[in-house]
């Protein structure tokens, strides 16, 4: 993969960091398109979910009934992301969430980050979810989630990026707006993966989402997904490709391939300790729940232990 593909290909459209909110009277919903007073727009929706970490980027054009259809999507993103949540100490609406482990046949882990940054696990009987090398000060913890449903969590960022879509090109994003909304999927073509890049050095203040636009959607004998969501939070940076507009169903051509560009993220992080960067490919294509383990390896400084 070559970095500077993605600069030749796509640019930004629009960025949560300077995003103008231009609602109109009376209020339109951007996702079920019902304008107010038909229906109400009580609350006050973030672009970027809080629980990324606080942040005042929020904006008029999503209803509450859309408003929370998307809270339902937000609680199983929530689910995924935790333990870099909780590990990375990163304080939502109230607090920095703790993890809970899924029960199973064993018991609950428990993982929990204090202010000041410390960390507390309590592993209870399961001492396996856990390896320490004390001379190296590597941890390795295995994080047993509790059920989620990866469609969800496509949508849940796919709605970030349609909140950032410029009006003029809503139009060609209609079909994607309503499968959004829908819970008895699904019928939407679309690349279900999400890229994820885990910095080493880097850490982000707060939260940010980018939207950037294929400068072609024809390029050699390859087609480019037209939009590509970049978002950020922490040492996290998580990339996905909108669902196609009409625009790109009107020039798609089976004979041509696919042209995925991943988002360099790792050039935001030093890389003068590194020999490679890697990006991990998630399929959230699934619409039933599942039942998830990930393992996080970190290093630490100091460590009490109480067995
Ligand atoms: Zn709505």
């Amino acid at each position: 993969m070559n970095s500077l593909d993605f600069w030749e290909k796509y640019s930004m459209i629009s960025t949560s960091s300077s995003f103008a909110d231009n609602a109109g009277k009376p209020k339109k919903c951007k996702f079920c398109k019902n304008q107010e007073p038909k229906v109400s727009f009580k609350n006050i929706p973030h672009i970027i979910p809080e629980l990324l970490g606080s942040n005042n980027v929020i904006y008029q054009s999503e209803c509450d009934t859309c408003n929370s259809t998307f809270s339902k999507y937000e609680s199983h993103l929530a689910v995924f992301l935790r333990p870099y949540l909780t590990l990375n100490n990163v304080k939502g609406k109230k607090r920095v969430p703790k993890f809970h482990s899924r029960k199973d046949n064993k018991g609950t882990t428990e993982v929990i980050s204090n202010e000041e940054g410390k960390r507390e696990m309590h592993f209870n009987q399961n001492l396996d979810d856990f390896q320490i090398d004390e001379e190296n000060k590597v941890m390795h913890v295995n994080f047993r989630k509790t059920p989620f449903k990866p469609r969800y969590i496509y949508k849940a960022i796919a709605r970030i990026g349609i909140s950032l879509l410029p009006e003029p090109q809503l139009s060609f994003y209609n079909h994607v707006c309503e499968w959004i909304k829908t819970n008895n999927d699904d019928l939407t073509n679309f690349l279900p993966h999400a890229f994820i890049t885990i910095m080493t050095r880097k850490k982000f203040k707060s939260p940010f989402a980018n939207l950037y636009k294929a400068k072609d959607l024809v390029v050699d004998n390859e087609e480019l997904p037209d939009l590509t969501l970049v978002l950020g939070f922490a040492n996290v940076v998580i990339q996905i490709f909108l669902p196609y507009s009409t625009e790109f169903d009107k020039i798609h051509n089976d004979n041509r391939n696919l042209s995925i560009n991943l988002f360099p993220a790792f050039a935001w992080d030093d890389l003068q300790n590194k020999s490679s960067v890697k990006i991990t490919s998630i399929d959230l294509s699934s619409n039933e729940t599942i039942s998830q383990d990930q393992k996080i390896r970190f290093s630490f400084q100091d460590i009490e232990k109480n067995i």
